[in-house]
């Protein structure tokens, strides 16, 4: 972690100088000691250490100064480090702004200038705030963030790419942070899109498509090389396990994927009937088991990276990637499982990612604590979803068109869903509608027998209603 920092701002270079030197002579092994000639300056560095979340200690900032005066510049970091300590540096004629700023901005303390000899007049002062800091500091967190609200699905879209991909995160919900809001507001520069990504190095990407982010987590984007023995392109359970045979066997293989390895495989929150995990497992957990086999074995893999089409070049064939990249094998494997069925109702498509979300979208189940939520489908997939939520959420609704759970569920999971308190499934049911203004709010749905239709408070909606091959880049 990097040591936290104490800022010292002054428009007169040799008081700067000075006060730099005597923080750096008694606080440089515990803390980072940054400089600035102005509130300007100072506003700039404090947007950066908080795009990196490094926590800064004190400030100590000279009061008279042109453009912004100290007590101004306070103000506004104090919107960024609330916590930090605040010491005025004041000539004898400023003493008056200072006492007022005590009240104003919780000023610490007013040191007037000079503090000679430091050892009494500046260190006592400072070792007690820093002291007192240090009680109350708990380190930030130092890897990503990602800001954004439960309601944007470009946010939702990151995170899960992010947990698929087993990047750890935080979420950082800008409705609910006032800090969080200031910071994307920072660096959004009037552009309202979200989410707002922060890295520990600094850098910020705003809304970025899942490749910029695959770059900038370390995931391999680009193939290291022009030809391979053996591709797949896809990674759910089908394509990791021919990696494994095929690199076993000494081919050069390749595995394309274009969101996380796992598949869909890798979004279920518990699998029991997988060969060898008598207790079950966790989708993301067996993802990345077979992912860590394969690599070991040697298959290289692409991450956010989607085939577009397969040419034949006999004997050779040409796997095109979506950003216009060829790359020649002599075999190709496609295990691109399918895509999730789209249900087709009012209201779906707007509110996809605001409070309906397809899939198990395991990231989200927390939000929804002590709520009520639905699920659409019947098949093991969407019990095993209900399952899950019914952790998180006070009631769980299972919407099942069909008659009962038998036909398409597995016995096992029926039981689960039965013994499950907070479960109710409703069969003959059809979701009709859904509404809300920015996000979910309310669903409507009908009995397929007596046609009547009822409408509820909701807040999610989970949809399991089955899947389409993913074929397009061979037809025709
Ligand atoms: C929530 C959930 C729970 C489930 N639970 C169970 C269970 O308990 N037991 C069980 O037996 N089965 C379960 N299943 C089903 C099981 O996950 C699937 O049968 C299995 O994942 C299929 O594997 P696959 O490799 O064929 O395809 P998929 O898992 O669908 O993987 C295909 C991969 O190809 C990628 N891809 C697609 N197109 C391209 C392209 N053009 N370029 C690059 N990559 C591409 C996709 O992003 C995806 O990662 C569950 C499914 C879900 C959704």
């Amino acid at each position: 972690m990097a040591k936290p920092v104490i800022i010292s701002v002054d428009d007169e270079p040799q008081v700067l100088n000075s006060i730099v030197r005597d923080l750096r002579q008694k606080y440089s092994k515990d803390y980072r000691i940054m400089r600035a000639g102005s509130g300007k300056e100072a506003l700039d560095i404090i947007g950066q250490l908080k795009n990196r979340n490094e926590a800064v200690a004190l400030f100590v900032v000279d009061q008279r100064m042109p453009q912004m005066e100290g007590t101004e510049l306070l103000t506004e970091a104090r919107k960024f480090y609330p916590d930090a300590k605040k010491v005025l540096l004041t000539a004898y004629a400023d003493t008056e702004a200072a006492i007022t700023s005590i009240n104003s901005i919780e000023l610490d303390y007013y040191l007037l200038k000079p503090w000679d000899p430091p050892e009494e007049l500046l260190y006592p002062v400072l070792d007690d705030l820093l002291s007192d800091w240090q009680a109350n500091f708990s380190p930030p967190y130092d890897g990503i963030r990602v800001a954004g609200t439960l309601w944007s699905a470009t946010s939702h879209n990151v995170k899960d790419f992010l947990a698929r991909n087993r990047v750890p995160y935080q979420w950082m919900d800008i409705e609910l942070d006032s800090e969080a809001q200031l910071l994307v507001e920072n660096v959004q520069k009037g552009k309202k899109q979200l989410p707002v990504v922060f890295f520990p190095d600094g850098e910020v990407l705003i809304n970025p498509n899942y490749q910029e982010i695959a770059a900038k987590v370390g995931l391999k984007t680009e193939a290291s090389a022009p030809y391979y023995d053996f591709i797949i392109i896809g990674g759910g359970p089908a394509g990791l396990g021919a990696a494994v045979y095929g690199a076993s066997e000494g081919l050069k293989t390749l595995l394309i994927e274009k969101e996380a390895t796992g598949g869909q495989a890798g979004t279920s929150s518990r699998i029991e009937n997988y060969l060898g995990f008598p207790r079950g497992i966790s989708g993301s957990d067996l993802a990345r088991r077979a992912t860590d086999q394969s690599v070991r074995l040697g298959c290289e893999i692409l991450t956010a990276q989607e085939v577009t089409n397969v040419k034949l070049d006999p004997p050779y064939k040409v796997v095109c990637l979506k950003d216009n990249k060829e790359i020649t094998t002599k075999a190709v494997l496609i295990a691109t499982g399918v895509t999730l069925r789209e249900l087709n109702a009012p209201g779906i498509q707007r509110l996809t990612g605001a409070g309906v979300y397809y899939g198990a979208a395991l990231t989200e189940a927390s939000n929804y604590k002590d709520q009520h939520v639905f699920v659409v489908g019947g098949a093991n997939s969407a019990g095993q979803g209900a399952m899950y939520f019914a952790r998180f959420s006070s009631k769980v609704t299972m919407l099942v068109r069909g008659g009962s759970l038998t036909t398409s569920m597995s016995h096992y999971l029926i039981d689960q869903i039965e013994a499950q308190e907070n479960i109710e499934v409703l069969t003959n049911t059809e979701v009709v509608e859904v509404s809300g203004e920015n996000r979910l709010e309310k669903i409507t749905y009908s009995d397929n027998i007596s046609g009547e239709k009822v409408t509820v408070p909701a807040a999610a909606l989970y949809i399991f209603i089955g899947a389409v091959p993913h074929t397009e880049m061979v037809e025709g």
